[in-house]
């Protein structure tokens, strides 16, 4: 049995490692288009900073820890097309050579690219590029770009186009730099990902360390700024309000998402769903025969919404290994996403994991969302923070639907977070959340942790006796 997975990051190697845990006979080849395999792109703003020293360090695991585990590498090699019926992979190898590999299954886990947005200056034939200081964010290659600029221009500002959660994550490391920060966001406020009341909390943090938030300002180009100005590039946007907004710096990061990479997929007939990502059933098929694909590649099923497109690490890594499973006749189901993820933005973490208010309504349930604030641990011991707690839950059965969390990095925003996200999983209502059995000392904790404090305010204003 050959299996060949096509992508060598965190869908790809966990196929391959899942592959070859269940049986060590198996023949499993690695195809990926870089010489990175298994590297924590997740990391990537912590060696900028520099806090990651080296960024041999951002690998998971080495290429002898995933060569010993017995699968091929075959770095440098770009899978260029598959023929289906003949179950054969055409490849262009590290040499430059084509070659055909034969395979009995075969793993998609080509990932995502990142969103190249209509941006004068970002396109066309007075494009900049990494060269000019003006960068996309996604794998090792663009990482080693951004290093040179910081490096040998040793830029003393940027504009980050974007304020998602690698935006914020870029702003936290380019200032550690200690380049002056400026962070252009098209939605009103920080994070859209979260309730504009917690981004409004980021968006102080980001204000307190010396970033220029400019929210609600869309940016339209991109291009050299006129000599005797503040910096090499000038960027042209618009505030909600119709002003012009120009600023100049020395480099511009664009981060805006991503979108899957899907072209060889299509090209061998594959079926796309949503955001163009492709159709996989919960056996992460791709009806195909015998291909499978996984990550950012493909759709997410959303416990609570079904189908959708939601691109992280830990969907990637167990979509991979349900693959790496199936493939070898196994009959394992991915059990779906809640979107739960954390971000740390300087000294704060927000978090969130399943919906929404608008979310939940969108999705049918009749949501009431409340807010809350709650020590980490008890305040009479040194070193406690408030967490700000938003529950939302069914109004009707009190089912939890989604949960979000600000507070301090060390006040284990993301360890609560994960206890909404088991509940969510598990479809608890509130009341249940507050019967938790949770472990309490007063240096880490509550007798009511933070998380059960929310659940019973959302009881208490949803349900007033
Ligand atoms: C800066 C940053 C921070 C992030 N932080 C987090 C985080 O904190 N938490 C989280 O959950 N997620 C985070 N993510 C997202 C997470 O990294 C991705 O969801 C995850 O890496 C997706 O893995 P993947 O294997 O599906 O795809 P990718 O990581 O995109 O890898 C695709 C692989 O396919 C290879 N490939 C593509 N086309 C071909 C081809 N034709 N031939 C051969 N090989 C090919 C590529 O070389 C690569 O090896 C972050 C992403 C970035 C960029």
């Amino acid at each position: 049995m050959h299996v060949v997975m096509i992508g060598g990051s965190d869908a790809g190697i966990s196929a391959a490692l899942r592959a070859r845990e269940l049986d060590p006979r198996a023949d499993v080849t690695v195809v990926l288009a870089d010489a990175y395999p298994n590297f924590s792109i997740c990391g990537i703003p912590y060696y900028v900073s520099g806090e990651v020293t080296h960024w041999r360090n951002l690998a998971h695991r080495t290429i002898a820890d995933l060569e010993a585990a017995g699968m091929r590498l075959r770095p440098d090699t770009i899978a260029r097309r598959i023929d289906v019926p003949g179950r054969k992979l055409l490849v262009t190898t590290a040499e430059g050579g084509e070659e055909v590999l034969g395979y009995d299954k075969l793993v998609i886990g080509t990932g995502a690219v990142p969103v190249r947005p209509p941006i004068a200056g970002l396109s066309g034939p007075d494009v900049l590029g990494p060269a000019d200081g003006v960068h996309l964010l996604h794998s090792m290659g663009d990482t080693f770009a951004v290093m040179r600029t910081l490096e040998q221009a040793a830029p003393a500002s940027a504009v980050i186009v974007g304020a998602g959660y690698i935006g914020l994550e870029m702003a936290d490391a380019l200032t550690v730099r200690g380049l002056h920060v400026t962070q252009m966001e098209q939605f009103p406020e920080v994070l859209p990902t979260v309730d504009p009341q917690l981004g409004a909390l980021v968006h102080a943090e980001l204000a307190g360390h010396g970033v220029e938030v400019l929210a609600g300002t869309t940016v339209q180009a991109i291009s050299t700024a006129p000599p005797g100005g503040s910096g090499r590039l000038q960027v042209q946007a618009t505030a909600a309000d119709g002003t012009a907004v120009t600023r100049q710096a020395d480099m511009v990061l664009v981060v805006v998402g991503v979108r899957p990479d899907t072209s060889l997929a299509v090209d061998a007939g594959a079926t796309l769903g949503s955001k163009g990502a492709i159709a996989v059933d919960p056996m992460m098929r791709t009806g195909l025969p015998e291909i499978f694909a996984a990550g950012d590649c493909v759709i997410t099923r959303h416990r609570l919404l079904g189908q959708t497109y939601l691109p992280l690490g830990t969907t990637a890594h167990k979509q991979g290994r349900v693959a790496g499973e199936n493939a070898l006749g196994g009959n394992r189901q991915f059990a779906g996403s809640l979107g739960t993820q954390v971000v740390k933005i300087f000294d704060q973490a927000a978090a969130r994991t399943g919906l929404r208010d608008h979310e939940a309504t969108a999705a049918g349930f009749d949501p009431v969302t409340t807010e809350t604030a709650a020590d980490d641990h008890k305040a009479y011991y040194p070193g406690s923070h408030r967490i700000t707690i938003r529950v939302t839950a069914d109004r009707a059965t009190g089912r939890l639907l989604g949960m979000q969390l600000f507070g301090h990095k060390n006040a284990e925003v993301a360890k609560r977070l994960d206890i909404a996200a088991t509940a969510i999983y598990h479809g608890m209502t509130v009341d249940a959340v507050s019967d938790l059995d949770l472990s309490y000392t007063p240096p880490l904790g509550s007798p009511w942790d933070a998380v059960q404090m929310a659940a019973q305010a959302w009881v208490r204003e949803t349900r007033p006796r």
